[in-house]
C-alpha cells in the first residue's frame, strides 16, 4: 500500500509517464511527438484521460487519495485503483467480450491503463435519457452478471479459492463502507450528505425515515459475500453502442450478495423509466420506450441523485417522477417475496404507471 513514489499526474507530467512506461507507449504505436490528451472523467472519483497518437489510443484512469467531487475534505484510499484492475482483469477473463483490456497497472501510483471505448460509444444512462433503444442490452448484460458473478462464487469454485478471494477484497473495505452508508444506511436517516427535490419530496424523504417495516427489510437485503461483485454497477457504469455492451468501473468490487448488482441494474432501468415521463415532450411521448431484462432479484431502489432524474427542468413534474420511483421501489422491497420473476415486475410498474 506504498504511498511513496505517488504522485498526481496532470496532462503534462503524465506525458512523461508514458514515455518511461513501454507497456503504455507501445499502445501509441511508439509515436510519442504528436500526442492528444483530453481528461473526460465526469464520475465522481477519478481522472480518466483519453490519450491518442496517430497510430494507437488508450485511457489512463487515475485514483487520488479522496473523492474527486468533494475534495481533499473527504479521503479515500486510492487503493481502489489496485482492486478496479484486479476485477477488470478477473472480469475480463469471464466475460471478455464486455469487459475492457488492461494494459498497464501502477500500484503505487493508482494507475491503470486500458482499452479506450472509441465513439460512438456512450454512457448508457446517456442514451437512456435520449430515448435510444438498445435491442441488445438485455442478452449482453445479462451474459456479463451471470459469468462474473456465477464463476466466482462458490457453487463453481472450491472452498480455498473463494476463501481466498473474499480475504483479498476485504482490502477494499472502505469502498464497500462507503456502498453501505450511502446505500443502506444515509436513505434511512437523517443525513448531511442526501439530497432530494425540496420542498416536493420531504414529506416523502421523512416518511422513509419512519418506515420501519421498510428499514427491516433493508438490514435483510444487507447480505452475505456470494461473488466478486462489480459494486457501482448503474447505468452510468456500462457504455454502449448499438451493438456493443462494455462495462466500466468496477473499483467499488467486493465479495458481496450477487442480488447487489442484479438490483443496481434492473433498479437503474426502472428509475429510467420512471424519469421518461419527464423526458416526454411534443414530438415523442416515450410511451413506447419500455426495456426490460429477463432477471430476478428485484432489490432496492434508492433515493439516489441521478441524472435520470436531475436533468428533468421542471421541478414539480420531476418530483412527480421521482415520488412514483419512490413509491415503487418502497413497495418492491417490503413485497419483494411475492414477485416470482422479472416479469411480474414490469407488470407491477405497468400497474402502478
Ligand atoms: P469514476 O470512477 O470517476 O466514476 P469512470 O471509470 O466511470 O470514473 O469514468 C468516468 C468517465 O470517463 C466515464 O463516464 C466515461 O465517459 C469515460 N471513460 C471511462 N473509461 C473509459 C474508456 N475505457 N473508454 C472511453 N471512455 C471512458
Ligand atoms: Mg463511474
Ligand atoms: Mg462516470
Ligand atoms: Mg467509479
Amino acid at each position: 500500500m506504498a504511498s511513496e513514489g505517488f504522485r498526481p499526474l496532470d496532462e503534462k507530467s503524465l506525458v512523461e509517464y508514458i514515455k518511461a512506461t513501454p507497456s503504455l507507449s507501445s499502445k501509441l504505436g511508439n509515436e510519442l511527438d504528436d500526442l492528444q490528451i483530453k481528461e473526460v472523467g465526469d464520475g465522481n472519483l477519478n481522472f480518466v484521460y483519453i490519450v491518442s497518437s496517430p497510430s494507437g489510443s488508450f485511457v489512463a484512469k487515475q485514483a487520488l487519495p479522496y473523492i474527486r467531487c468533494i475534495g481533499e475534505s473527504w479521503p479515500m484510499t486510492k487503493e481502489r485503483a489496485y482492486f478496479e484492475a484486479v476485477t477488470l482483469k478477473e472480469h475480463g477473463r469471464l466475460c471478455p467480450g464486455h469487459v475492457l483490456e488492461v494494459y498497464h497497472f501502477d500500484r503505487v501510483m493508482s494507475l491503470i491503463g486500458m482499452h479506450y471505448l472509441e465513439p460512438p460509444h456512450i454512457i448508457l444512462r446517456k442514451g437512456l435519457i435520449a430515448g435510444i433503444e438498445y435491442p441488445l442490452l438485455a442478452e449482453r448484460i445479462s451474459e456479463y452478471m451471470a459469468r462474473t458473478l456465477f464463476f466466482t462464487s462458490l457453487p463453481h469454485r472450491t472452498t480455498m479459492e473463494h476463501k481466498r478471494a473474499v480475504a483479498e477484497f476485504c482490502g477494499n473495505v472502505e469502498l464497500c463502507r462507503l456502498t453501505e452508508q450511502v446505500v443502506f444506511s444515509d436513505p434511512y436517516k437523517v443525513s448531511p450528505h442526501k439530497r432530494w427535490t425540496s420542498p416536493y419530496l420531504d414529506h416523502d424523504v421523512e416518511a422513509v425515515r419512519e418506515d420501519n417495516a421498510l428499514k427491516l427489510e433493508v438490514a435483510e437485503l444487507k447480505s452475505m459475500a456470494q461473488a466478486l461483485i462489480h459494486g457501482d454497477l448503474h447505468t452510468g457504469s456500462v457504455m454502449v453502442t448499438s451493438d456493443s455492451t462494455q462495462v466500466i468501473d468496477p473499483e467499488f468490487a467486493f465479495y458481496g450478495p450477487m442480488g447487489f448488482d442484479i438490483g443496481a441494474f434492473v433498479g437503474n432501468l426502472i428509475l429510467a423509466f420512471f424519469a421518461q415521463d419527464g423526458h416526454a415532450d411534443q414530438e415523442n411521448d416515450r410511451k413506447g420506450y419500455r426495456f426490460f431484462i429477463p432477471t430476478k432479484e428485484p432489490r432496492i431502489v434508492e433515493v439516489a441523485h441521478v441524472e435520470d432524474f436531475e436533468s428533468i427542468t421542471d421541478t414539480g413534474n420531476r418530483a412527480d417522477c421521482e415520488r412514483r420511483a419512490l413509491d415503487f421501489a418502497k413497495m418492491l422491497m417490503k413485497e419483494r417475496r411475492k414477485f416470482q420473476g422479472i416479469a411480474e415486475v414490469v407488470s407491477a410498474i405497468h400497474e402502478l404507471h
